[in-house]
């Protein structure tokens, strides 16, 4: 779904409202929304990409609300996106997320590779990163397994070949 600056301004005005601005695993930011309003909360959650939402069943004089959570780089990106939207306190909020979040082990475990944006895969570098310095790194042995595995298909596809044309024989 193409995301609006009208989309956007309204998300910050309901989590200005009834969002939650949370600290949440490993010093990332986490954002949460919760309301008794399920149209209002599935809005939000298609704008953010939250992939699921609770339905929490109400009991005795409390009613069924709806609730979603984000957490980590979209979390992240969305506490940077509506900023500038938010009253004192929220930004205040934000301020203290993103600080936490940065001095956290997780940020420093960033990839180095010019890829941030990208999640972590390992030894500093993004996924993609990762799959191209390491065929690099080993290209004659990535090679090799390459070569071995297409003569063993190779051979295999032959057999099968043969096999075929001496059932077709044998129908004839
Ligand atoms: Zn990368």
């Amino acid at each position: 779904m193409p995301i609006s600056t009208l989309d956007i301004a309204w998300l910050a005005g309901i989590l200005e409202g009834e969002g939650s601005f949370i600290q949440g695993k490993g010093s990332t930011p986490a954002i949460f929304l919760g309301m008794n309003d399920k149209d209002v909360v599935e809005k939000a959650a298609a704008i953010v990409g939250a992939k699921s939402i609770q339905t929490i069943q109400g009991t005795g004089n409390r009613s069924t609300h709806y609730r979603w959570q984000i957490g980590s780089t979209n979390a992240i990106q969305w506490c940077m996106t509506i900023y500038t939207l938010m009253g004192e306190r929220r930004k205040a909020r934000i301020r203290e997320l993103i600080a936490d979040y940065k001095s956290s082990r997780h940020y420093r475990k960033k990839n180095k590779c010019g890829h941030p944006d990208r999640r972590h895969f390992g030894n500093h570098q993004c996924r993609q990163c990762h799959a191209r310095n390491y065929y690099v790194a080993n290209r004659a042995k990535v090679n090799a397994d390459n070569l071995a595995r297409y003569f063993r298909d190779h051979e295999a596809n032959k057999a099968k070949q043969a096999a075929y044309r001496m059932k077709r024989k044998g129908a004839q």
